[in-house]
């Protein structure tokens, strides 16, 4: 599907089920991927009715798989922020370093870049 890492303008993160991430609901630690079979609405960026957030199975419900903010027509959850395994990934992983160069502020912010050179 070549579906494994985009970026989602709508939330502004990484998307892809070769994202591992935590399901958005706020009381819910379950790690998830953010591939389609997790995303709210059943599309990426949520389609017609969901709010493009990822969820674990439990939190996800209908034909349309959508999250229980969508299922009541709410505002949508608070999107959290990424999961360390993926932040580490981005930090370190050569197929991101052109990424990164592109991205000095992510570099700084987790400062990864910099232990890893040994300084
Ligand atoms: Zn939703
Ligand atoms: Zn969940």
């Amino acid at each position: 599907m070549g579906w494994s890492i985009g970026f989602d303008v709508k939330w502004h993160r990484d998307i892809g089920y070769g994202v591992p991430a935590f399901c958005d609901h706020p009381r819910c630690h379950a790690t998830i991927d953010r591939g389609l079979s997790c995303v709210c609405g059943n599309d990426p960026y949520g389609g017609e009715r969901g709010c493009g957030l990822y969820f674990c199975g439990a939190h996800l419900a209908g034909a349309r798989s959508l999250c229980s903010r969508c299922r009541n027509r709410r505002p949508p959850f608070a999107a959290k922020p990424d999961h360390p395994e993926w932040i580490q990934h981005k930090a370190t992983d050569p197929s991101w370093a052109k990424w990164r160069a592109g991205h000095p502020e992510f570099a700084s912010e987790y400062s990864v870049t910099r232990e890893a050179s040994g300084r």
